[in-house]
């Protein structure tokens, strides 16, 4: 076997930008007959039937490259959101497309400026591209400041990264909110609104996202299937903008980045979407009962629009995030900040409530 220890070292340089990143950390995997994974804001529920199906029949045609651009799911897409074909690209999770967008706008040293703490691929994504990351920090109840974002747009400023709801803090940012910031945004910025959590969304100014790309071409949305459609394994995700700028994100998008399996998964969900919506309001439903049950143990929370919640354990994160998984509790912990904990069918999260109860309250 080849090992790296009995060559010599390589001496090809490597990126600065690279080598000083860190690696994209994913939520913990499990055994998953024996934990409780709450740490990556996966649906809990297997795939409908009708999806598993679609996927088994698929898979006689493997030895094929799949169709380059999606075109069947472009265009259900298309109809979804009632833009033209040209205004959606599709690609491998919406990390990837978000991966696409920036090479797509960015040259190095361009300024992309994005809420902190979000996700955490934003400054990983931003400084591969060779352009500058430049976090705003939340306000203290964990949403966008949104004013203070609109403030940090300089010269420099390409793009700027917006998440509604935010992850992992769980707010949703409210439509006449976003409509102040884009006035207040050069239109020569591209806005690029992560509404990866959307569907969970229960607040009384949702966004529009549809009047907000009729009114504004320098806007991107972002949209998954990994999460209240049920895809995580599958790899898809989307964009929908202005034609022209759509074009530009196809130009740098991986050839063949949606694989078949994924397509043929994707539609299927789009004609189970009445199935899958109540999979959602039973996640909605499940999310404001540990909210309230969180508050009444007396934690202070963000007030979460998405699939998970964020709990405020400071310095005793990584201690009690660990003491979770020993008992078979798998969630996401910040160093030093909190952890975010995914909702899940209803015996997780029962055994959640019980942790955080022993935990007490902060
Ligand atoms: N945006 C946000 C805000 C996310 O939390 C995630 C997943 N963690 C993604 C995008 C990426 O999702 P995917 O690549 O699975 O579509």
């Amino acid at each position: 076997r080849w090992h790296a220890g009995r060559v010599t070292s390589p001496q090809v340089p490597q990126r600065p930008a690279v080598q000083s990143l860190p690696a994209y950390v994913p939520g913990a995997r499990a055994d998953l007959g024996r934990a409780h994974k709450l740490s990556s804001n996966e649906n809990p529920f297997p795939p409908l039937p009708s999806v598993r199906d679609a996927v088994a029949r698929a898979a006689g045609a493997l030895n094929r490259y799949p169709d380059m651009f999606a075109t069947e799911l472009v265009e259900a897409l298309a109809a979804k959101h009632h833009v033209e074909a040209g205004s959606i690209v599709a690609g491998c999770g919406s990390v990837a497309v978000l991966g696409h967008v920036l090479q797509g706008f960015c040259d190095a040293g361009d300024e992309v400026v994005h809420a902190w703490r979000s996700f955490e691929a934003y400054p990983i994504l931003v400084q591969l591209q060779g352009a500058v990351s430049v976090p705003v920090p939340l306000t203290v109840d964990g949403r966008h400041d949104l004013p203070a974002m609109a403030a940090a747009v300089t010269e420099r400023t390409r793009v700027m990264l917006v998440c509604s709801p935010n992850n992992p803090t769980g707010p949703a940012i409210g439509h006449a909110e976003l409509l102040e910031l884009l006035a207040a945004v050069p239109e020569r910025v591209l806005v690029v609104l992560d509404e990866a959590y959307v569907e969970f969304v229960r607040s009384e100014d949702p966004i529009d996202s549809e009047q907000v790309l009729a009114a504004h071409p320098n806007v991107v949305v972002l949209r998954t299937f990994s999460k209240a459609y049920g895809l995580a394994a599958l790899r898809v995700g989307y964009a929908v903008t202005h034609p022209d700028l759509a074009r530009a994100v196809r130009t740098a998008s991986t050839p063949f980045g949606v694989n078949h399996l994924a397509q043929v998964a994707a539609m299927a969900s789009l004609e189970a979407e009445g199935e899958l919506a109540e999979r959602v309001e039973a996640v909605v439903a499940e999310r404001e009962r540990v909210a309230e049950r969180l508050r009444a143990q007396g934690w202070g929370l963000p007030e979460s629009q998405a699939n998970f919640v964020w709990l405020p354990t400071a310095d005793r994160t990584v201690d009690l995030a660990s003491a979770a998984a020993r008992q078979g509790v798998l969630v996401r912990p910040f160093a030093g900040e909190g952890m975010r904990i995914s909702i899940g069918e209803a015996a997780a999260n029962d055994r959640v409530l019980e942790l955080t109860r022993a935990w007490g309250g902060a």
